[in-house]
C-alpha cells in the first residue's frame, strides 16, 4: 500500500521530491540530532492526488491519525486536550522553496477550553495563551476559511491604537478573540471550528489548495518551477516564542547571502511567534545582540550553524525559536544568494576543504555570471521612475534621449552617451543601437528585434514600455503624468527591472567585464570568477566560438575566450553606402551590368574578411554566404510609392519601385533567400567565395570555413560546392565547405547532405520557426503568453532550445551526419548557443562547439564546463 506519511525520523534531505524541501530538511536535522520539535510530513504525492481527484487518497486519514497518536504519546499530551493540550503547526513545503507563497497555520488545537489548559501548562501565563488563541483564529480564518485578512488586522489595530501587540493585556486579548470569532461567524455563517482534529484536517487541505493560489502560480512561472509538483504538509509540535521576554523567534544565514562573507547574519525578535520577525510588526534586533540576552542559546545556535554548513557544505538559512531559554530549530535549507555571493561562496568552500573545484563550478550558473557582467545602478542613489517596461536585456544605462539611429550615431561620435528611444527597432537601427548606451522601446516583447539584438550585444534594453507615447517625428516621448522627454533630455533605464527613470542615476561598472577584457583580477569576486572560469575551461568538452561580423566584435570575442568564429554574417556588409551596389545588382538589365555591380562589391567584401581573419589570428572563421532576401536591402515600397505619387521619383526610383514590387513576397522567411539566392543570381555566391579566398590568401595562417545557409537538399549544396571548389583551387587556398542545418528537411536527410559538407552548423532560430511553423516576429505578441499560460511550453522555444522537437531533429542530423562522414565537424550558431540549458543539450548530443554572441561567451564556457562536470558528478547535492 502507498505510504503517504513520514515521521521526521524516517526522512532525509534527498527526499525533496516526496517530502518537499522543508520536510526533507527537518528530517535531516532531526537525524543529525539537532533540537527539532517532533512531527511528520504528508507527501507531495498525497497533495497531487488531492488536487487531481478533489479528495484525499484512501487511507491518508488513518495514516495521519496513527502518526498523530505516536506524536501525542511521545509528548505526553493529546491534540487540543482541554487541561493540557498539544498544539501543532500545519506547514506547507514544496520541492523548490517558494517563500511565503503558500500557507502555514500555527497553534492548531486551541479552543475555548484548551486555551485555559495552555495557560495552566505555561504556569498560569494567561496572556500568552490568549495571544496564541487569537493568532490561531486570525491565521486559520484567513488561510483556511478564506476570510479577508484585513478584517482581523483592522480589529487588532483598532484595539492597539498606538501601542504594540505585546502591550495588550489578557483581558484585551480575550476581547479580541471574541471579536475575531464574530468576524468568522459573520463572514462564513458558521462558528469557528472548535474540534482540534477538524482544525487540523481543514488546515491540511488548505495547504494543499494553496499550491494553486494565484500568487503561487505566478511565482512558479517566474521561477520556472513545474506546475504539477504539489506541496508536502508538515505537522509538528508547537514551540512558543511568545511566552514573554525570555522567548523569541529569529531567522539567520550561516554567511552573508549578499557577499558570501562569513559572519553572523540574522534578525531576532523577543516575545514573538512565526512570521512576526519578517512581517516587520516590531523592530527586530541584530542576531549578535542575542548573545547579550541569552548567551547559552546564542552559543548553541552558532554551533548548530557551523554544523549545518559543514554538513550541507553550503550556505544555509535557518528559522529558529527560543522558548523560555530553550533553542528549537524550525527550518533550514541551502539558502538563496546573489550572483556575486555564489562565486565567492563556492571558492571559499573549496579553500575550507568542504568541496572540490569540480563542485564549485557546478554551484554557480551562467545566469549568475551574466548578471555580474552588466553595469548596474547604485542601489542607494535617488531616482524618479516614469515608466516600466519589459526587462529585455539587463544592465543600467544613462544617456540623452535620441529618437533616430542617425542622431544616436552623431551624438555618440561627439562623445555623448545616448539612449535610443524608438517605438520599435528594425534592422536599419543597428548602427544607432551599437552607438547607444541603451535602448528603450514602447512596443514589442522580449523576443522583439530590439530585445534580441540588445541581448546579443550585451546592451541594456527596456522594451514594450507601453505607457510611453513615442513621437518620433517630434523627437520626444510622453510619460504618464504629462512628463515630456525631448531629444537631449537625460534618462536612465534599468534592463534588469524594466524601469525607466528621469534624469541621471549613478551607475557602477562591472569589474567582471573588465577582467574578461584583460584586466588583472584584483578583488575577491573577480578572483573567484577567474578560478571558476579556469576550471570550467579545463573541464569542458565543447568548444566555444563567437557570432561576430566585424573585426571589433571578433577581437572582443577573442578576449572573452572565443576559439573561433562560428557565424560571420555577411548581410551587414551590404548595408550603408553599399546599398547602392545592391540596388545596381537588382536593377541590372544585362549580364554585364550585373557583373559590374558584383565586381564593385568584391574588393569591399575582401577587405571585410581580411579584417576579421587578422583579428582572429589563425583561429577558424565560419563565413555564411548571404542569407536574407534581396528586397531587404531595397528602399521601402511605401516611401517609393509616395515619391512616385508626388512626382518626386527619379528614373531610378521608378525602376526600384518596379523591382520592389516584383520581389515582394507573402512569406519572406520562406522565400527567395539563402542558398536559393546563390542558385538564382549568377555570380553572387562566387563573388563572395572569391573574396573569402583572396582574403584568406592575404592573411597567412587564416582558416576559412564557407557556410551555405538554408540548404534543404544535398543537390542545392552540391551545385554551390562545385563552383566554390573551383574558385578555391584557382586562388590556391584551402577552406572547409559546409552547411547550416536549419530547414527540417536538411536534418532529416543529413546523411545525404554530409556527403557534400565538411561541417554542419545548426541554425536553431530558423529551425525553431520552421519546426513549429511560426515566425518569431509575429507570434510573440500574438499568442506566446497564452501558450505559456496553457503550459504548451514552459519557456519560449526561441529562448531555450525545444529538446523534444527541434532537439530531436538535431539528434537525427548528428547521428546520420556522423554515420556518413565520421569526421564531420558539428556546431550550433543560433541564439541558443549562449543559453545555459541549450548549451547542456549541445553537450549531451555531442556537438563539437557552440557559437554565440561575444557577450555570452563566458556564459557558454562556464555552462559547457558545468555540463561536462554534471556527467561525472554522482551525488554532490
Ligand atoms: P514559510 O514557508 O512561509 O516560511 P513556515 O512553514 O516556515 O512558512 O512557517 C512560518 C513560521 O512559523 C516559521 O518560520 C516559524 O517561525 C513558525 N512556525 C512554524 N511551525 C512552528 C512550530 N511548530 N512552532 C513554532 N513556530 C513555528
Ligand atoms: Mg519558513
Ligand atoms: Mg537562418
Amino acid at each position: 500500500m502507498a505510504k503517504y506519511v513520514y515521521d521526521f525520523t524516517e526522512g532525509n534531505r534527498n527526499l525533496k521530491d516526496l517530502l518537499g524541501g522543508k520536510g526533507a530538511n527537518l528530517a535531516e536535522m532531526t537525524n543529525l540530532g539537532l533540537p527539532v520539535p517532533p512531527g511528520f510530513t504528508i507527501t507531495t504525492e498525497a497533495c497531487r492526488h488531492y488536487l487531481a481527484e478533489g479528495s484525499v487518497p484512501d487511507g491518508l486519514d488513518q495514516e495521519v491519525a496513527g502518526h498523530l497518536e505516536a506524536l501525542e504519546s511521545q509528548i505526553g499530551r493529546s491534540l487540543g486536550q482541554a487541561d493540557d493540550p498539544l498544539l501543532v503547526s500545519v506547514r506547507s513545503g514544496a520541492k523548490f522553496s517558494m517563500p511565503g507563497m503558500m500557507e502555514t497555520v500555527l497553534n492548531i488545537g486551541l479552543n475555548d477550553e484548551s486555551v485555559h489548559g495552555l495557560a495552566k501548562q505555561a504556569g498560569g501565563n494567561e496572556r500568552f495563551a490568549w495571544d496564541s488563541y487569537r493568532r490561531l483564529i486570525q491565521m486559520f480564518g484567513k488561510t483556511v476559511l478564506g476570510i479577508d485578512g484585513d478584517l482581523f488586522e483592522r480589529a487588532l489595530d483598532a484595539l492597539k491604537g498606538k501601542r504594540q501587540d505585546t502591550d495588550l493585556d489578557t483581558g484585551e486579548l480575550q476581547g479580541l478573540v471574541e471579536t475575531y470569532k464574530g468576524i468568522v461567524r459573520e463572514q462564513t455563517g458558521k462558528d469557528f471550528p472548535a474540534d482540534p482534529r477538524e482544525q487540523m484536517r481543514l488546515a491540511v487541505m488548505a495547504v494543499f489548495d494553496s499550491w494553486n493560489a494565484p500568487r503561487a502560480i505566478l511565482y512558479r512561472r517566474q521561477e520556472r518551477i513545474p506546475a504539477d509538483l504539489g506541496t508536502a504538509v508538515n505537522i509538528m509540535a508547537m514551540v512558543f516564542g511568545n511566552y514573554g521576554d525570555d522567548s523569541g523567534t529569529g531567522v539567520a544565514f550561516t554567511r552573508d547571502p549578499g557577499s558570501g562573507r562569513q559572519g553572523i547574519y540574522g534578525d531576532y525578535l523577543q516575545n514573538a511567534q512565526g512570521e512576526d520577525v519578517v512581517a516587520g510588526i516590531r523592530n527586530t534586533i541584530p542576531l549578535e545582540d542575542l548573545e547579550r540576552l541569552d548567551k547559552d542559546s546564542y552559543d548553541e545556535l552558532l554551533g548548530i550553524m557551523r554544523t549545518l554548513e559543514n554538513h550541507y557544505r553550503d550556505l544555509c538559512d535557518i528559522e529558529f525559536t527560543i522558548e523560555r531559554g530553550r533553542l528549537w530549530m524550525l527550518q533550514t535549507r541551502v539558502g538563496k544568494r546573489t550572483a556575486a555571493a555564489a562565486f565567492s561562496i563556492a571558492t571559499q568552500l573549496v579553500d575550507q576543504g568542504l568541496i572540490t573545484m569540480d563542485e564549485a563550478v557546478t554551484r554557480v550558473t551562467g545566469d549568475q555570471l551574466a548578471q555580474l557582467m552588466f553595469p548596474r545602478f547604485d542601489g542607494g542613489a535617488p531616482k524618479k521612475k516614469i515608466a516600466k517596461g519589459m526587462n529585455a536585456s539587463p544592465g543600467a544605462a544613462v544617456g540623452k534621449a535620441v529618437f533616430s539611429s542617425e542622431r544616436a550615431v552623431e551624438l555618440s561620435e561627439q562623445g555623448e552617451d545616448v539612449i535610443l528611444v524608438r517605438r520599435e527597432t528594425n534592422p536599419d537601427d543597428l548602427a544607432g543601437m551599437i552607438a547607444a548606451k541603451g535602448i528603450l522601446t514602447s512596443r514589442g516583447g522580449k523576443t522583439s528585434h530590439a530585445a534580441v539584438v540588445a541581448r546579443g550585444m550585451g546592451k541594456t534594453c527596456v522594451c514594450g514600455a507601453e505607457e510611453l507615447e513615442v513621437r518620433t517625428a517630434e523627437q520626444r516621448f510622453i510619460a504618464p503624468g504629462d512628463v515630456v522627454v525631448s531629444e537631449g533630455d537625460v534618462i536612465s533605464i534599468d534592463g534588469t527591472t524594466g524601469e525607466v527613470f528621469l534624469g541621471e542615476v549613478a551607475v557602477v561598472d562591472s569589474a567582471v567585464v573588465e577582467y574578461f577584457e584583460g584586466a588583472e583580477p584584483d578583488d575577491e569576486l573577480v578572483r573567484a570568477v577567474d578560478r571558476v572560469m579556469r576550471h570550467a575551461d579545463g573541464a569542458r568538452r565543447l568548444g566555444v566560438r563567437a557570432n561576430a561580423d566585424t573585426p571589433e566584435d571578433a577581437a572582443r570575442a577573442r578576449r572573452f575566450g572565443a576559439e573561433g568564429i562560428g557565424l560571420c554574417r555577411t548581410e551587414h556588409m551590404f548595408l550603408g553606402e553599399r546599398r547602392q551596389l545592391v540596388e545596381d545588382l537588382v536593377l541590372a538589365a544585362t549580364d554585364a551590368d550585373r557583373q559590374a555591380a558584383l565586381d564593385a562589391l568584391e574588393p569591399l567584401q575582401k577587405s571585410d574578411f581580411t579584417g576579421i581573419f587578422q583579428a582572429m589570428n589563425g583561429d577558424p572563421v565560419t563565413i555564411r554566404l548571404i542569407d536574407p532576401p534581396l528586397h531587404e536591402f531595397l528602399p521601402d515600397i511605401v516611401d517609393l510609392s509616395i515619391k512616385a505619387a508626388k512626382d518626386e521619383a527619379t528614373e531610378k526610383d521608378h525602376k526600384l519601385l518596379t523591382a520592389v514590387k516584383r520581389l515582394h513576397e507573402q512569406n519572406p522567411m520562406l522565400g527567395l533567400r539563402g542558398v536559393r539566392l546563390g542558385l538564382v543570381i549568377p555570380g553572387l555566391f562566387t563573388m563572395q567565395v572569391r573574396a573569402i579566398a583572396q582574403a584568406a590568401k592575404e592573411v597567412p595562417g587564416s582558416k576559412a570555413e564557407i557556410m551555405i545557409p538554408l540548404v534543404a537538399a544535398v543537390q542545392e549544396l552540391e551545385a554551390v560546392r562545385e563552383e566554390a571548389v573551383k574558385i578555391l583551387a584557382d586562388v590556391g587556398v584551402e577552406a572547409l565547405i559546409g552547411t547550416m542545418i536549419e530547414v527540417p528537411r536538411a536534418a532529416l536527410t543529413a546523411g545525404q547532405i554530409a556527403e557534400a559538407a565538411e561541417f554542419f552548423s545548426f541554425g536553431t532560430n530558423d529551425m525553431t520557426q520552421m519546426a513549429w511553423g511560426f515566425s518569431r516576429d509575429d507570434v510573440e505578441a500574438a499568442f506566446f503568453s497564452r501558450y505559456l499560460d496553457l503550459g504548451i511550453f514552459g519557456v519560449s522555444p526561441f529562448e531555450t532550445l525545444d529538446r523534444e522537437g527541434v532537439g530531436r531533429l538535431m539528434e537525427i542530423a548528428v547521428a546520420e551526419g556522423r554515420a556518413a562522414r565520421p569526421d564531420l565537424h558539428l556546431g550550433i550558431c543560433g541564439e541558443h548557443g549562449g543559453d545555459p540549458d541549450s548549451v547542456h543539450f549541445c553537450h549531451e548530443v555531442g556537438l563539437d562547439y557552440v557559437s554565440c554572441s561575444p557577450f555570452r561567451i563566458p556564459v557558454a564556457r562556464l555552462e559547457a564546463g558545468r555540463a561536462a562536470l554534471a556527467e561525472t558528478d554522482s551525488d554532490t547535492r
